[in-house]
């Protein structure tokens, strides 16, 4: 909630958009703390400021989305409960009365919405250049700059491309990037040892993925500052071969009281991060308890429908 604010402060100070801290402000697009700069310009601290543009956002949201109720319903009767369903609305109220910039990007999209058909039916100039700026206006509020996507990951299913996802570690913590101007991608190939793709040079491989990402839309190969490949034997627990036997090794390691198997590998279980959280919690209370049955433990993701599949897989080599 600061961030804003602090940017339109230093932008004020000459000295960019920065946080308060005095990192970059990279990760949010710049429309809104330029708002709150250029109000203060005349009068308003951007506290003040912030509020007076959502309570103006506000309005106009009101405003629009009437027109456009009307627009669909022809009667004020119908309209007038839509208006009010807008009004009483405890999402957009609740952004609305914070230093938050949602409203200003739902007003523009809004104002948007209204316009767009007046350019399909007039294809005019004047109609085109209207949209495109509020397009672009919303685009400078919302996730537009150096921000490649807005999640922390994204699977890829495009079948003209080896790899399985992408994530973005800027959005995963802004601690995880020395440089937050930068973004730091890793992309994730799943392979196995000794196959093709595991066999290829680092070189290659690297040249293969920015290939692939530039191929896909997501880059521009000329941005590419360095990259490294890294090599994970045995990332995942397979359930193959002598899978079906894990429970011989269960009831044999489960007889030595103070040995607890938990986690990922310590399982051998397709467990997710919060899976292996929850079977070192289920040891420590066990632990503290003086519980001596390990079953707590291994019932941790053991109800997921792929443990069932995977019971009736063939024994694979
Ligand atoms: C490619 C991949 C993608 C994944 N994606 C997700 C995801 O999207 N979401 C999710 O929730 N989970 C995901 N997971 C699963 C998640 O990473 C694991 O469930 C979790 O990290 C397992 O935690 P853990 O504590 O059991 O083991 P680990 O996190 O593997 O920790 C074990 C630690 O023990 C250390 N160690 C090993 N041997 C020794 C030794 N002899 N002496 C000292 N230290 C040792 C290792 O270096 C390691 O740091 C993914 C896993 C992989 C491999």
């Amino acid at each position: 909630m600061v961030r804003r604010p602090s940017a339109s402060q230093s932008l004020l100070l000459g000295e960019g958009y920065r946080y308060f801290d005095g990192g970059i402000y990279a990760k949010w697009p710049p429309l809104f703390p330029t708002l709150l700069a250029a109000l203060h310009v005349v009068g308003l601290e951007p506290v003040a400021g912030a509020r007076f543009l959502n309570a103006f956002a506000f309005g106009m949201i009101v405003y629009v989305s009437g027109r456009l109720f009307l627009r669909c319903t022809t009667s004020v009767a119908f309209a007038l409960p839509g208006v009010l369903s807008i009004i009483l609305s405890a999402p957009l109220v609740a952004v609305s009365i914070m230093v938050w910039s949602e409203p200003v990007f739902a007003a523009l999209a809004a104002l948007f919405t209204l316009a767009m058909p007046g350019f399909l039916r007039t294809q005019s100039r004047t109609s085109l250049v209207s949209i495109s700026l509020l397009a672009a206006l919303a685009c400078l509020r919302r996730y537009a700059g150096v921000t490649l996507i807005p999640d922390c990951w994204l699977y890829i299913h495009e079948p003209c491309v080896k790899m399985g996802r992408i994530q973005v570690f800027n959005n995963w913590s802004p601690y995880l990037v020395r440089d937050e101007t930068k973004v730091w991608v890793g992309l994730e190939y799943f392979c196995t040892e000794g196959d093709q793709l595991w066999n290829m040079s680092d070189r290659d491989f690297a040249e293969m993925a920015i290939e692939e990402m530039a191929r896909i839309g997501f880059i521009d190969r000329a941005d590419v500052l360095d990259s490294t490949v890294i090599r994970m034997p045995k990332a995942y627990p397979a359930y193959t071969g002598t899978y079906k036997s894990l429970d011989r090794i269960r009831d044999h390691t489960d007889r030595f009281e103070n040995l607890f198997l938990i986690g990922q590998n310590g399982m051998h279980r397709y467990n997710n991060a919060d899976h292996s959280m929850l079977s070192a919690m289920a040891a420590v209370d066990n632990i503290i308890h003086g519980v001596r049955s390990k079953d707590n433990i291994w019932a941790v993701n053991a109800e997921e429908e792929y443990h069932e599949a995977a019971s009736q897989m063939p024994d694979q080599e």
